[in-house]
């Protein structure tokens, strides 16, 4: 039996949820005394999948080219389900994005798989499989069983950390046994967003929100992102308002992202903004009003006017990456 990851490689690297998924999975796999298969789709080289044998891989399967279809989530569902037989799979295990929400569902459903989301810790116990999951924005965990004999799982993102356990490993192409579904559509260019740091893939965000009072002023928040290394962010009004791009919106309906640091600069917390950010690492707020709902999110809190307190930040931290 194995313990199998999907570990999509696109935009030249595996992102850091899947890293972590790997990590994750070496951990779970010895508590099943199982080991660990990684699905590959993409193009890797021989440095990427060493990462992924340094993190506990046993074995990759590279998944043949699905060339416009790449996509497609009947296409990848069957990949899946036709890895998941050859490796005799107890576990399949995704990392928390857009995609996985695609695909994890349609397998457990095609596999009669138990399916839990959002787990953020190793098993309880193994039989039968109970593991805790994340609910309610992080703000609860529940505990769940299942009982069937395959599950799918999606790991909760920055519930696990990156811990090198060196394997050695193989790698094989994934063998078709058949054709695969015809695509329900074709992606016919795929083009990667503009801007240095990926917000999806950021360590650290600046995220702006109404209390900028205006695009123009976005200034002091990019000088403290260029200063930090980081990708930045906004709340849904201010992309609304087409003061900033609909792609650094976060939230319920923009992106959900797992940042180690998100610095969150006059937005005041609203349910459905926390939504895209709670799993964050650490939460910095800036805000004028002592009583902003951000606050009981925010591991530190800075009560002030923002346009005051990013200079100052910003000088701050060019005076400690100089020294
Ligand atoms: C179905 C639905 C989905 C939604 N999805 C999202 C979503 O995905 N993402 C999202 O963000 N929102 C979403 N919203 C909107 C959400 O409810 C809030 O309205 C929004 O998040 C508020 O944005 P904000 O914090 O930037 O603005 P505000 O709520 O207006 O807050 C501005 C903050 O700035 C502070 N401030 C003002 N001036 C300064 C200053 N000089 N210095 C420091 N602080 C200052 C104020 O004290 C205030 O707390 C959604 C709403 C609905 C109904």
């Amino acid at each position: 039996m194995s313990v199998l990851i999907y570990t999509p490689y696109s935009g030249e690297k595996f992102s850091k949820p899947v890293l972590e998924l790997a990590s994750y999975a070496f951990s779970l796999a010895v508590q099943l005394e199982e080991t660990v298969i990684a699905l590959v789709t993409g193009n890797p080289d021989d440095s990427d999948l060493n990462r992924l044998g340094e993190l506990g891989v046993s074995k990759i399967l590279l998944a043949p080219s699905t060339g416009g279809s790449v996509f497609d989530a009947r296409t990848n569902t069957a990949l899946l389900a036709l890895a998941a037989g050859l490796c005799n799979a107890s576990t399949i295990i995704f990392a928390d994005n857009s995609w996985s929400r695609a695909l994890a569902p349609r397998l457990a459903v095609r596999l009669r798989a138990g399916y839990i989301t959002n787990v953020s810790g190793l098993p309880l116990a193994t039989e039968p499989f109970t593991v805790n999951r994340s609910v309610f924005n992080g703000k609860a965990s529940g505990i769940v069983q299942v009982n069937t004999a395959i599950r799918v799982l999606v790991l909760a993102r920055n519930s696990w950390q990156l811990a090198l356990n060196p394997m050695p490993f193989t790698v094989e192409p994934l063998a078709l046994t058949g054709a695969l579904p015809e695509p329900d559509f074709v992606v016919e260019k795929y083009v990667e967003q503009a801007g240095s740091i990926r917000l999806q893939d950021a360590e650290v965000v600046v995220s702006g929100g109404r209390g900028m009072k205006n695009g123009e002023n976005w200034k002091v928040l990019e000088d403290l992102a260029v200063a930090l290394g980081a990708a930045l962010a906004c709340s849904r009004p201010v992309a609304d308002e087409g003061w900033r791009p609909h792609q650094e919106h976060v939230g319920q309906t923009g992106k959900v992202i797992s940042p180690n640091l998100y610095i969150a600069c006059g937005i005041s917390g609203a349910i459905q903004h926390i939504g895209g950010i709670s799993s964050s690492r650490v939460i910095v707020a800036i805000n004028k009003d002592a009583d902003a709902p951000i606050f009981q999110f925010a591991n530190y809190g800075i009560v002030g006017d923002l346009f005051q307190i990013l200079p100052e930040l910003t000088t701050a931290v060019r005076k400690l990456k100089s020294e």
